[in-house]
């Protein structure tokens, strides 16, 4: 169980947190990376590792460090998240594991836990990639994923630069880069995250662990027809590529259900997009994602054909681009199975997998790593929508004092 004390300063910490960067209109957030709002969820996070005692540092990728213990002992035991969101994004997503990780540095305080590793929570920059583009800029630097002069050229859609944007926010753009000897002193990274989806909803369970990140990509499908008169083309006559779009996006659903497998067309350009004009082109973006490799090439392969054999009735030409691909990530199985264990002393803790990517992904890498996700009854997130019960919250919290317990006092 989680203390009161606990409780009672993870609800404090919630409430200051809730009102920066929210738009008033929508309900949503609005933290982009290094932005005013931005600016202010880390003066927020420096702020509660000051008042718990914890050593502030940022590091040179703008990732925020709040230390318990001496880092330079190695084999750290860190947690966290991050606080950036999407446009109009909800209230957890990122927020809920931050909180939790200094709400359950409060929990092992009250149980009065003596660590022998040192602990740490971490706010990770840019994880949502709103601003520029790009997910996880933070920990993709840190773990050497993405070259620091190529992530200084991202651009907003201002044409602000990311180094214009870290220079403005008093971050030193000239010094991102790989952090190896920074990740040699984690000894395992474990990031708490309300759920994306409703597998534990459906399980009834507030708690569960992360098995691994499915594989994901994005496609570009491109229809190339021939622009003609709505009112006089003959049917017969047409070459009108929203057809051939239209029969792929429910081929894509029919074939994503059958392997059970997802894609998803949300995305689309039409030219010359007029009511009264058959389209010459139709542009459509698929974001596929499966269990494995071998499922999702096979579903992308399927979609593909059908697009094509419906193209060439049409008399439209069908071009498929990969602009994107994120291999299958099997967090850490011996650290999986130790938070499995730590948490299903009575019932066993659900472990799941999820379609969406975290910086947790992109440290699995360099260290091991593992997520707790707490549950999510409707399953909506990235909008304002998203929530999750304080109660199911605190039984995070509490999850997450036992992992770190767990993990670094025994
Ligand atoms: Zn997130």
């Amino acid at each position: 169980m989680t203390s009161t004390a606990a409780g009672a300063e993870f609800t404090a910490m919630w409430r200051e947190l809730a009102v920066i960067g929210r738009h008033t209109g929508s309900g949503g957030y609005r933290r982009y990376a290094w932005t005013p709002a931005d600016a202010d969820c880390r003066a927020w996070f420096r702020a509660q590792a000051e008042d718990r005692g914890l050593a502030y540092e940022t590091d040179r990728n703008g990732n925020q460090w709040a230390w318990l213990g001496d880092p330079a002992a190695g084999d750290a035991v860190v947690t966290g998240s991050h606080l950036d969101s999407v446009p109009d994004g909800g209230a957890f997503d990122g927020p809920l594991g931050v909180v939790s990780s200094f709400a359950a540095l409060d929990d092992l305080r009250a149980r009065g836990a003596r660590p022998r590793r040192p602990l740490a929570v971490v706010n990770f920059v840019d994880e949502e990639g709103a601003r520029f583009g790009l997910a996880c800029v933070g920990s993709r630097l840190t773990a050497g994923g993405l070259a620091p002069q190529d992530a200084r050229k991202l651009v907003d859609a201002d044409g602000v630069s990311l180094a214009q944007a870290m220079e403005k926010a008093g971050q030193d753009p000239d010094a991102i880069g790989p952090d190896p000897e920074r990740l040699a002193r984690v000894g395992a990274f474990v990031e708490l995250h309300v759920e994306q989806g409703r597998a534990l909803d459906l399980l009834d369970r507030p708690v569960g662990v992360a098995s691994a990140i499915w594989p994901h990509g994005r496609w570009r499908f491109d229809f190339r027809g021939e622009a003609n008169h709505a009112g006089t083309t003959r049917i017969e006559d047409r070459r009108d590529p929203m057809l051939t779009y239209a029969t792929t996006v429910l081929a894509a659903r029919k074939k994503a259900r059958l392997a059970g497998a997802l894609a998803t067309f949300g995305k689309v350009a039409v030219e010359p997009n007029g009511v009264n004009a058959i389209a010459s082109q139709v542009r459509g973006w698929l974001d596929s994602r499966a269990a494995d490799e071998e499922t999702l090439d096979g579903v992308v392969a399927a979609i593909e054909q059908a697009a094509r054999e419906r193209g060439a009735r049409d008399g439209v030409e069908v071009s498929v681009v990969r602009e994107s691909f994120t291999p299958v990530v099997e967090f850490a199985h011996d650290l999986r199975d130790r938070l499995a264990a730590l948490l299903g002393a009575g019932v066993p803790v659900p472990v799941l997998p999820t379609g969406a990517g975290h910086d947790a992904g992109i440290l699995s890498a360099a260290v091991p790593t593992a997520m707790l996700f707490v549950r999510n009854p409707t399953g909506v997130s990235h909008s304002p929508a998203e929530s999750a019960a304080e109660e199911d919250c605190l039984a995070g919290v509490s999850a997450l004092a036992d992992v770190l317990e767990g993990l670094a006092c025994r």
